[in-house]
């Protein structure tokens, strides 16, 4: 293959098709239904729909999908606005909704019927169901299949009008029962749904099915590539049809990728509501969902969102992604930008026996060991601190490099202590580990050649600040817990861990960072959703499952 050909089969088709004619434009379009809040296989979509069309100096639609009344909110337009911005995508002037084309819809169904190809039908749906034929029987049929056009244009135009009840009938294009493929064997065109639209109000009561609004849609709009999930790829035969057939001046083709599937992960809105409303999860931005709210509350930047996006690339074959890619993505792309701070999550009392009880020191610690124009900050050390419980262990093997009962280690850019004492309480419990310090070990003084093996965090226990810290781990125990009949059953009981965290001085400043790495412990960030200030631990530093896993795959 020629090395500059475009990555994707999809920038293939659209470079090719391009070659002899350098003013064509790429207009794409994201149609999202309005019935939920967007998710980590959205940005898949949306990437690639904004993405193809940008580099070919298109425009891109966003169009929202709403055709079907009773399961559609305002609510969710606004969360999808707010999320395809949020990914840093616009849209400008081209935001549209299904139902800004009713009337077009509608005349377009008439100019079906008044050529034939679309009739009343009023059987009951489990007749309809049962002529429908099988994958390997062939349809019959339907008894009402043979309506004169007057006839049909009547009982439309009182199906409009309010006449029938929900479900009393349906309009059916008339293609071929007897169709290998069952989408072309006479789908429905439109439904009767007494439902007020979020939009139109009151105005209809007969509504558009997905693939009759779907390709005309793309046809008004001139699209030139309609891209979507290949579970549509058997429906494009219906879909060139209905475009065939209505005439529309612009013919849009249709071409199909797989979807993404993340392990441990959902991504279908309808599960991700079933969640939701039986309260497994905090809402629909809880930061165990790679909704994009979800991941934006978590404090996943955007840019790694898309470098994950542009990683799994564009196939036609379906896969299920680690969870690892992602998480990758979130570490490399916060590594660079985010200031190192330190605090303990699990905090153990030391105290320094020999470090006098009213001295405070100050000393010096980096913002970040690569990028020193990040500067440096102060951090008060004194006779009682703070150290990660599982810092210490009583009992250590030889090999275990931090503390224990009468070892070494170096606290952080201060002194080398040493642990002379343990105590615990009434039920063997270690509370508070007696230190003595080596004033000749101060970091960077030069004084003393005495090296140990490991280094710890600590912060002040007289200066730091008490805080609420979630700490987030995969919400399912099951690689693909969409194939679950007990999706409840499947959550990870761990998936969510609250700690009273311990974090250095700075953080009852200001102007501390939003988000930033406390060292050893991986990246956090503020979350201020609700009002009540948490920290979020967005990532830890690598990926701790990468090993359980490999050695799951192996046995
Ligand atoms: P869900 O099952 O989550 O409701 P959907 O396909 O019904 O998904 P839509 O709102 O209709 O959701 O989707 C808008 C666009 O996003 C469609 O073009 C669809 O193909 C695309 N999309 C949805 N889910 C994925 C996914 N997992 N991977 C890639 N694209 C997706
Ligand atoms: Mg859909």
């Amino acid at each position: 293959m020629p090395e500059n050909l475009p990555k994707d089969f999809i920038r293939q088709i659209i470079h090719q098709d391009s070659l002899g004619d350098p003013s064509c434009m790429t207009v794409t379009r994201f149609p999202p239904e309005p019935n939920g809040y967007l998710h980590l296989g959205h940005a898949k979509s949306i990437c690639l729909n904004f993405g193809v069309a940008a580099e070919n100096n298109g425009i891109t639609f966003l169009r929202f999908d709403d055709t079907n009344p009773t399961k559609e909110d305002e609510i969710f337009v606004e969360s999808i606005k707010r999320d395809v911005t949020w990914l840093g995508f616009d849209w400008g002037k081209k935001l549209t909704h299904a139902s800004d084309y009713f009337d077009r819809f509608y005349l377009a169904a008439v100019s079906l019927i008044e050529k034939d190809l679309a009739y009343v039908d009023e059987s009951e749906p489990e007749e309809i169901k049962r002529l429908r034929g099988t994958l390997t029987k062939p349809g019959v049929n339907s008894p009402y299949r043979d309506r004169s056009v007057e006839e049909n244009l009547t009982i439309f135009e009182q199906m409009r009008d309010g006449e029938f009840a929900d479900g009393k009938m349906i309009l059916r294009a008339k293609i071929d029962m007897a169709s290998p493929n069952m989408n072309l064997r006479d789908p429905a065109i439109y439904r009767i749904r007494h439902h007020q639209h979020q939009r139109t109000g009151d105005n209809w009561c007969i509504y558009p099915m997905y693939d009759f609004a779907h390709a005309l849609s793309d046809a008004f709009e001139g699209i030139t590539y309609s891209l979507c999930t290949l579970e549509f790829e058997d429906h494009r035969p219906l879909y060139d049809w209905f475009i065939r057939q209505v005439e529309t001046k612009h013919r849009p083709r249709q071409i199909e990728f797989s979807r993404l599937n993340l392990a441990y992960s959902l991504t279908s809105k309808r599960k991700l509501n079933d969640l939701i409303e039986k309260g497994v999860v905090e809402g629909w931005d809880d930061p165990r969902l790679v909704t994009i709210a979800g991941m934006k509350r978590r404090g996943y930047p955007p840019a790694a969102i898309l470098d994950f996006c542009q990683r799994i690339g564009v196939t036609k074959k379906d896969n299920i992604i680690e969870m690892g890619v992602l998480e990758n993505c979130v570490r490399e792309n916060l590594g660079n930008t985010s200031e190192r701070r330190m605090g303990v999550l699990k905090p153990l009392k030391i105290t320094i026996s020999n470090y006098d009880k009213d001295q405070v020191e100050y000393l010096e610690a980096q913002n970040h060991p690569n990028f020193p124009d990040l500067g440096t900050r102060q951090m008060p050390f004194c006779r009682e601190l703070y150290i990660e419980r599982s810092d210490f262990l009583e009992d250590a093997p030889r090999k275990f490099f931090r503390l224990k009962p009468g070892g070494e280690v170096r606290l952080r850019y201060a002194y080398i202590i040493r642990c002379d004492e343990v105590i615990k309480n009434s039920s063997g419990e270690v509370i508070e580990l007696i230190c003595s310090f080596d004033p000749d070990t101060k970091s960077g003084s030069g004084k003393s050649d005495k090296k140990v093996k490991g280094t710890i965090h600590w912060v002040s226990a007289q200066h730091s600040v008490t805080s609420k810290v979630h700490l987030y781990d995969r919400l399912f125990k099951i690689p693909n817990p969409a194939s679950s009949d007990n999706i409840e059953l499947s959550i990870n009981p761990q998936s969510l861990e609250i700690v009273q965290a311990e974090l250095e001085a700075s953080f009852a400043e200001e102007s501390t960072p939003k988000v930033f790495q406390l060292e050893r412990n991986g990246y956090f960030c503020i979350d201020n959703t609700d009002g009540k200030k948490r920290f979020n631990r967005i990532v830890t530093l690598r990926d701790s499952w990468a090993k359980i896993e490999k050695q799951a795959l192996n046995s």
